[in-house]
């Protein structure tokens, strides 16, 4: 299988599809049921009812929906689609969806169809999707519900085109099956709070929008290698593999010249995304062998994850088609980096002020310092949360890993705004550059944008005008992350209003109020602010001291979800209910499982059948070949007994570790309790999945490259 691979994949000619023919501003929104197309096929009443329900949240009626239904049919049509279906995002981690054809038989003839009722809702039987419990089996009906505010699209695959309608999946009783839903109630919950906060000193602000822009990072390898590889068909990750001699330490991939096959590829990405208004605006090698990034314009929350998500469907796809596979996997091969996903957040205005961006003058100043302090607060109070938002057994491999974010959640904000920040507490003066600069109540600074300070190494960084979640893993759907994120900022906004508006009862100065407020929420919160080294051991010691968490696996971490932080940031609020929180960990908890699960399988099957076989054919060539020697009366010398022994090693610690970790999952598999069981994976099983490897690694080193069956690491990263 390698040979042919490796003859399959060093044979590829460049596939070139679109030579310079394209118009990317023809081509942008063309696939979507955006404001234009709605106004060329809807009535006026139903383009102003979809409208309104997009910028203010309004319900639309079942007699627009059918008109908006017959409008968006007609359009679909007029594009070619024959069938619709509900796109929505079941926790299993990725985008689901069921075709129903737009006719149907009437008469003995085929009649177009397509109601409102099938626009705004449909039943499913959903019971095969994770559901934590939340349904029982006697009522398994789940329902996926329309959500205007993320327009429709039209997907095309290579013979047929579908109209996809976003939508929310909930249960029968209207608990969130999805990672939508709760979602769009996070942004609600937040736009409001923000615009609340934007009141006291922007009175003509009558809305707010999260605002998020999404880095995307992955690999390509050749489809021929990656077929090649077991573990890479079952895990999205390679389980073995020797680390080639030349990995990334060259830095010589890093904003390199991108592959002649790779740039096609990532054209015909571009194009497809454009026609989906996927607002792609970067792309780039990455600083590992392989690996490549590319970023759109950010966009409202809601549209940047759905986007985000249907972007990766794509990046799927084209790879394909240019006999490539995508790896999304946070870790995909040991020893070079691993892919993130930097989620670019900030809150902006209906007026188009950033509120995150400090302002020209001391009063938008202290607008940014009343977001930016609160949005701090709110992480420190709900790091936990923040950490088991973004934990999966994938993204284990990579916070903390060298190379990522370590576990412990702290934000980085620059050494101008650090400065600013203690003068603030302090009441005295901030020093900028030798000039001091007064930061009392009635003269807050102009604080420049500081673009100069960058910090790759910090799990919440601010960089200059947004915060960069960068520990999200590159194969998460943001929607998690983000709805504790919005959620938890929202929550702190409210309890800071609170506060602030019955200190102004009270007979306080506004302005007073709201510096005192930001003086304790930063005092109690500053420890969670690290300007240094992530990746270093001293900064999980300094840490410890401050009494910051750093919880290393997904099986621990998820308890956050059922914390009392939880019932206070998400239950309050209305984002989660109790039972749906309790839900959620458990689902989160048996993927987990499973994903150990099925690396475990691999990881025996491996080494049964691709490593052993052709480490013990080496071995007894080598024997047979000791023994001719001898018996022909010749020297045998140190080298093949050598080897011999250290093969036989390897082959017998390969074993016994495999077996023993077969018993382990055993053992865990009989556990009652979920949790309980994820912990007991996480330590026994996964935690020697390394020392396993350690032998199969060796092996791969001293059998015959002609022997050896599995595509090699430096096969895997280089060929393209
Ligand atoms: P870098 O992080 O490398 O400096 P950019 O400044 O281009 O890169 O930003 C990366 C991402 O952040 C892009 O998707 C960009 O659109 C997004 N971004 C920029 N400004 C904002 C903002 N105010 N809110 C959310 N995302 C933003
Ligand atoms: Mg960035």
């Amino acid at each position: 299988m390698r040979f042919e691979a490796l003859k399959t994949a060093t044979s590829r000619k460049t596939k070139v599809s679109n030579k310079g023919k394209v118009s990317f501003i023809k081509l942008y929104n063309s696939n979507v049921f955006d404001d234009l197309a709605m106004r060329d096929f809807l009535s006026k009443e139903a383009y102003e009812s979809v409208s309104k329900s997009i910028s203010e949240g309004d319900t639309i009626n079942r007699k627009m929906a059918e008109h908006v239904a017959s409008g968006m049919k007609q359009w679909a049509l007029s594009k070619g689609a024959s069938h619709y279906t509900h796109w929505f995002q079941p926790l299993t981690g990725s985008t689901a969806e069921k075709h129903d054809s737009f006719w149907e038989p009437k008469n003995g003839k085929a009649v177009e169809k397509f109601t409102a009722g099938a626009l705004v809702q449909q039943e499913s039987d959903a019971s095969s999707l994770p559901n934590g419990g939340l349904r029982n089996t006697f009522e398994a009906r789940g329902y996926t519900a329309w959500d205007p505010s993320s327009p429709a699209f039209i997907h095309e695959n290579t013979t047929g085109k579908t109209l996809c309608i976003p939508t929310v999946f909930v249960s029968y009783n209207g608990e969130a099956l999805d990672y939508k839903a709760p979602l769009l109630k996070s942004i609600s919950l937040v736009n409001k709070a923000s615009t609340d906060i934007c009141k006291y000193f922007l009175k003509k602000v009558s809305s707010c929008t999260a605002s998020l822009g999404i880095e995307q990072e992955y690999f390509l390898v050749d489809e021929a290698l990656f077929n090649a590889r077991p573990d890479l068909v079952m895990c999205g990750r390679t389980l073995v593999g020797h680390a080639p001699a030349k990995g990334q330490q060259m830095d010589d991939h890093y904003f390199g010249s991108i592959p002649d096959r790779v740039f096609n590829y990532m054209y015909d990405l571009e194009i497809e995304a454009a026609k989906l208004g996927i607002p792609l605006k970067t792309r780039h090698n990455e600083v590992a062998p392989g690996q490549y990034e590319c970023a759109p314009m950010f966009e409202d929350v809601n549209l940047a994850v759905d986007h985000n998500l249907l972007l990766m469907d794509l990046m799927d796809e084209m790879a394909r088609k240019h006999h490539f596979r995508v790896l999304l996997h946070e870790k995909p091969f040991a020893g070079i980096n691993g892919s993130g996903k930097h989620n670019n957040w900030s809150l902006i205005t209906n007026t188009g002020v950033n509120l995150l961006s400090p302002g020209a003058d001391p009063n938008s100043n202290l607008l940014f310092l009343t977001i930016f302090i609160n949005t701090i607060k709110a992480l420190h109070d709900n790091a936990d949360i923040i950490r088991a938002s973004i934990a999966s057994a994938s993204n284990d491999h990579r916070l903390g890993g060298n190379e990522a974010p370590p576990a412990i959640i702290s934000a980085f904000i620059g050494s101008k705004l650090t400065d600013v920040l203690n003068a603030f507490l302090k009441d005295t003066t901030a020093t900028d550059e030798g000039d001091q600069k007064s930061i009392n109540i009635d003269n807050i600074p102009v604080i420049e944008r500081d673009n100069t300070d960058r910090n790759r190494t910090s799990p919440f960084a601010f960089t200059g005008n947004k915060f960069e979640l960068r520990a999200v893993g590159s194969s998460t759907n943001s929607a998690q992350p983000m709805t504790a994120l919005n959620t938890a900022v929202a929550n702190q906004l409210i309890l800071f209003k609170k506060t602030v508006d019955k200190a102004i009862e009270g007979g306080t100065d506004q302005k007073a109020a709201i510096v005192t407020e930001l003086k304790k929420a930063l005092s109690s919160s500053k420890n969670i602010l690290f300007e240094g080294n992530n990746y270093s051991k001293e900064w999980a010691i300094e840490a410890k001291k401050r009494g910051l968490s750093n919880i290393k696996n997904t099986a621990e971490a998820l308890r956050a979800y059922v914390s009392e932080q939880a019932m206070k940031t998400f239950v309050v609020n209305g984002v989660f209910t109790k039972e749906e929180l309790q839900a959620r960990f458990e689902i989160m908890l048996e993927e987990y499982i499973k994903k150990i699960q099925i690396e475990g399988r691999v990881l025996s099957d491996l080494a049964y059948t691709y490593i052993i076989p052709p480490s013990i054919e080496y071995l007894s060539s080598l024997a047979f070949n000791i023994k001719s020697l001898k018996d022909a009366g010749l020297e045998v010398g140190d080298a093949q007994p050598h080897l011999v022994n250290r093969i036989s090693e390897h082959i017998d610690e390969l074993k016994n570790g495999v077996d023993k970790m077969t018993n382990s999952r055993k053992k865990a598999n009989k556990m009652k309790d979920t949790e309980e069981m994820a912990i007991a994976y996480n330590k026994n099983v996964k935690d020697s999945f390394d020392d396993i490897r350690y032998h199969a690694d060796k092996l791969e080193q001293l059998v015959s490259d002609k022997l050896w069956q599995l595509p090699k690491y430096r096969e895997l990263l280089f060929i393209k």
